[in-house]
């Protein structure tokens, strides 16, 4: 039918379909909500779900929102080129079901995010992928640990929640050996501090819900690595569907423009915010990679650029005292996240790693009195006065 013969109720349907963009030009990046693109001809759809031709087809695989987000990603990380997944959750369970099959085995530092130890532990065993815990500390148990069948070496740089740090040129050079892929969780050292990939990882990964989105409004992961990498990856991507949302990838980009001066601003603060605890009465330990009296100092000097806004802290007590600790703050908030404007302080026995035993809690250092702190960019006397008033209440 001619369109002139339309009825009016197909006319404002039609109209503003196949919209033309390109005499449009923006500072800022445009959200492309939409769920599916229109192609030139029947053939050319065919060609751009086989990979034979550029384009877009579909937001499952691509959107040009989350396309933009994964250049800046690459730019950042160091990489060719990254993903964009739903969740950190997504971009982990991704690239892990990306490289193992039944029979594999993987070696993790036990120091790790309680949701990534629950996913090892509990769920990659129904999948028959095995997974060997090891003190990242200790370069003698991590190469015990290497099997035949191991495909992956895992770790985070400085661990959720006790900072301990990992070696990542010793782990490079063993997941070299093995021929196996080293994947790195970079959720609490984003760059400037630390580009995993130029230090030998095959895979970067991130919770973007952290320090890349920056304010607590968002939920999302990441998957950097070479063309190589990826293109193992983004199958995984396209059949199991944890795709990042268009609107999503969109607030992320707004969030990393700012993401220098924020973490130069955290780094600071939580510096000064780890001496000012180590001094204090009612603090038995600080867990902070900056400070000189810790014994990965050296290393920690040697491989970041800063120490991010993370620092944890064992409260004098057990339980009790860290709960007193985190109901008399009336700055910091209490909540499970991290890497926000405000300043965040959570109780990781209870929260991220409640699904850990008691015992497996013990062996990390998770211990009751333990709080781990997020700053943020309140001005560093009143996060002070803050800490000083919930501690006394002990
Ligand atoms: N990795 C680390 C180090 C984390 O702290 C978290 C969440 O706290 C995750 C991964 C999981 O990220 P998400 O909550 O975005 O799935």
């Amino acid at each position: 039918m001619e369109q002139k013969q339309w009825h009016l109720l197909t006319k404002i349907i039609k109209t503003g379909e196949g919209l033309d963009l390109s005499d449009i030009r923006t500072p800022g990046v445009p959200i492309f909500q939409t769920s599916n693109y229109l192609y030139e001809d029947v053939d050319s759809g065919t060609d751009i779900l086989l990979s034979k031709k550029p384009g877009h087809i579909y937001a499952r695989y691509t959107n040009p929102t989350v396309d933009t987000l994964n250049s800046i990603i690459a730019t950042l990380e160091g990489t060719d080129t990254a993903l964009a997944f739903a969740s950190g959750m997504a971009a982990i369970t991704s690239t892990i079901l990306a490289y193992c099959k039944a029979g594999d085995h993987i070696v993790s530092s036990a120091y790790i995010y309680g949701g990534t130890y629950t996913l090892f532990q509990n769920q990659l065993s129904r999948f028959n992928i095995e997974v060997t815990f090891v003190d990242p500390r200790d370069h003698v148990a991590i190469a015990g640990a290497v099997q035949k069948n191991t495909k992956v070496f895992y770790t985070e740089p400085l661990a959720n929640p006790t900072l301990i740090a990992s070696d990542i040129s010793f782990w490079h050079d063993l997941a070299r050996k093995q021929q196996a892929k080293l994947v790195i969780d970079n959720t609490f050292t984003p760059p400037p501090i630390f580009q995993p990939a130029t230090a030998g990882a095959d895979i970067v990964v991130h919770s973007a819900t952290k320090y890349l989105g920056g304010h607590s409004d968002l939920i999302g992961g990441l998957v950097c690595g070479s063309n190589q990498e990826i293109e193992i990856v983004r199958p995984i991507m396209k059949t199991f569907g944890p795709t990042m949302a268009p609107i999503i990838a969109w607030l992320l980009i707004r969030g990393i423009r700012t993401l220098g001066v924020r973490i130069e601003r955290q780094n600071e603060s939580a510096k000064s915010l780890a001496s000012f605890l180590s001094g204090h009465r009612r603090v038995k330990k600080v867990f902070y990679a900056g400070l000189k009296d810790n014994p990965q100092f050296e290393l920690s000097q040697k491989q970041f650029n800063g120490y991010s806004g993370m620092l944890a802290f064992e409260v004098d007590g057990g339980w009790h005292e860290a709960k007193t600790v985190m109901e008399n703050l009336k700055t910091i908030l209490f909540t499970v996240s991290l890497g926000d404007v405000s300043s965040l302080i959570s109780h990781p026995a209870s929260t991220s790693h409640v699904y850990l035993s008691e015992e497996e809690r013990r062996k990390i250092g998770v211990t009751d009195g333990l709080l781990r702190l997020s700053v943020g960019l309140e001005h560093i006397d009143d996060l002070k006065a803050d800490l000083d008033n919930a501690l006394s209440k002990i």
